[in-house]
C-alpha cells in the first residue's frame, strides 16, 4: 500500500492535541492484509499517540477509511463516521483472529 495514499486519507483528520495535520511519518503500517490495513497513528508534532486505525481497502483503491479508537476533530469528522467505524469493528469481531499474526 502506498503510504502517500494513506496519508491522503488522513487529511480528514488532525491531532486533537495540537491540531497539526498528520504526515506520512505519523503512520506506521502494522499489518497489511487483503482488504484490510492496520496502521498505528501518532502525531509527529506533539508525539501524542492515537492507537490503531483499521482501513478497509480494495485491491485497486481504498474504499472507505475506518478510523478506530481515534480522537477526532469535531469540525472535521461527523458522528456518522464514528458510528460506522464502531459497526465495522463490531462486525469484525467474529473473524478478527485471522488478522492476527500467527
Ligand atoms: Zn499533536
Amino acid at each position: 500500500m502506498n503510504k502517500s495514499k494513506l496519508k491522503n486519507l488522513m487529511d480528514n483528520f488532525c491531532c486533537s492535541n495540537c491540531k497539526s495535520d498528520f504526515e506520512e511519518e505519523s503512520l506506521t503500517i502494522v499489518r497489511e492484509e487483503a482488504g484490510l490495513i492496520v496502521v498505528q497513528i501518532s502525531c509527529q508534532n506533539c508525539g501524542k499517540s492515537f492507537g490503531i486505525a483499521l482501513l478497509g481497502v480494495s485491491e485497486l483503491d481504498i474504499k472507505e477509511p475506518v478510523p478506530f479508537e481515534m480522537e477526532d476533530c469535531p469540525d472535521k469528522i461527523s458522528c456518522d463516521d464514528v458510528i460506522d467505524a464502531h459497526n465495522f469493528i463490531k462486525n469484525l469481531d467474529e473473524n478478527w483472529q485471522k488478522y492476527l499474526p500467527k
